[in-house]
């Protein structure tokens, strides 16, 4: 067992705090990762709180790892010493099931292993990302291009490739028209993704506070929905919609504004259902969908799609002893648009 410096729950309601958690020794397919960054994802907060259901504490969340490895087991023959890695939302898959033999271990049907406050094949609870290192087997362990910076690269792990996978799934390319709901972590990768596809996007977010930013990004138009007139002007105007946005809204009022055969697509996560009036969906023939991460074929094939346009998430790099008050800012929306943390400043813990 390897003893490392890491940042952890102590309950769901007190802060982050550093502490230390032991890592597996590395196993024949097994890769140690020294972990330089560490993204923070919504999911990270809701995870920790309790939100989303009763966890082990304490509990090490952090689902976009990035890293280099330090150790690698005899069998490993994906990365070597020294490679340039990145780890996501899982850890492992059952590997046998219909779904990880169709290469969708995401949607295992037995349950993708996450990379925290999850059960691991060994019944220990999973450990995530805001620690100093992390034992991962080799398969679900990405190669990260060389172009794309080590700070730049941990958000596309998560928001990128959960907002790449139904782009592509759906075929977002040119002559498609692409709306993406909310401009947080998710929406802003959208939108970037989107635009490099060769989409017509459009976002729609809450105000305007952010229209300045979505253009640079690549949007082409951007409505605040806040103005009722968006609705009504938007009307059977999109292919495909990605909804990012993890709150209550009116599902509805987005249905309408599908083109004929068009999908709703939701990666956001709402605690509560999202009640859909089946007659919206008969208008236009249109779909409601939801999608989840990436395959990790999928996942290399976002990461070198992104290093191929040079898309990177836009992000604001904090040390560890600001995790508690970013948590604060990710809840008010007040981050553009991902926090990440230098692992290098997670500190040894009081005796
Ligand atoms: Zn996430
Ligand atoms: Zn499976």
């Amino acid at each position: 067992m390897l003893t490392v410096n890491a940042y952890a729950a102590p309950s769901a309601t007190e802060p982050l705090v550093p502490t230390t958690i032991e890592r597996r020794d590395v196993g024949p397919k097994d890769v140690l990762i020294e972990i330089h960054y560490a993204g923070i994802c919504h999911s990270d907060i809701h995870t920790v709180r309790g939100d989303w259901g009763t966890i082990a504490y304490p509990q090490v969340v952090g689902h976009e790892i990035v890293g280099v490895v330090t150790e690698v087991g005899a069998d490993v023959t994906k990365h070597a010493v020294g490679a340039r890695v990145g780890v996501g939302c899982m850890v492992n898959s059952c590997r046998e099931c219909e779904n990880c033999l169709a290469g969708a271990e995401q949607y295992c049907l037995k349950g993708n292993t996450g990379t925290y406050a999850a059960t691991d094949r060994d019944g220990t609870i999973t450990q995530g990302g805001y620690s100093t290192h992390i034992v991962v087997d080799e398969d679900f362990v990405l190669r990260v291009p060389e172009s794309i910076s080590y700070e730049a690269a941990a958000p596309l792990l998560c928001a990128g490739i959960t907002t790449y996978s139904p782009l592509a799934h759906w075929n977002a390319g040119p002559g498609k028209r692409v709306a993406v709901v909310g401009m947080g972590g998710l929406g802003h990768m959208a939108v970037k993704i989107a635009h490099a596809m060769g989409a017509e996007v459009t976002v729609l977010s809450q105000s305007l506070s952010k229209q300045e930013d979505g253009l640079r990004l690549g949007a082409d138009h951007y409505y605040a929905t806040s103005d009722k007139a968006t609705f009504s002007d938007l009307k059977n105007s999109f292919d495909l919609i990605i909804n990012t946005v993890s709150a209550q809204l009116d599902i509805n009022a987005y249905l309408k504004l599908l083109a004929l055969d068009g999908t709703l697509v939701n990666v956001g996560a709402p605690p509560e259902g999202l009640p859909i009036q089946v007659f919206t969906l008969f208008g236009n023939r249109r779909s409601f969908a939801g999608s989840s991460i990436g395959s990790i074929a999928e996942t290399q094939e976002m990461l070198d799609f992104c290093a191929e346009h040079g898309i990177a998430p836009e992000t604001e790099l904090i040390s560890a002893d600001y995790i508690n008050e970013a948590y604060e800012r990710v809840l008010k929306s007040d981050v553009r648009y991902r926090f990440v943390i230098d692992v290098a400043t997670i500190a040894t813990p009081a005796a």
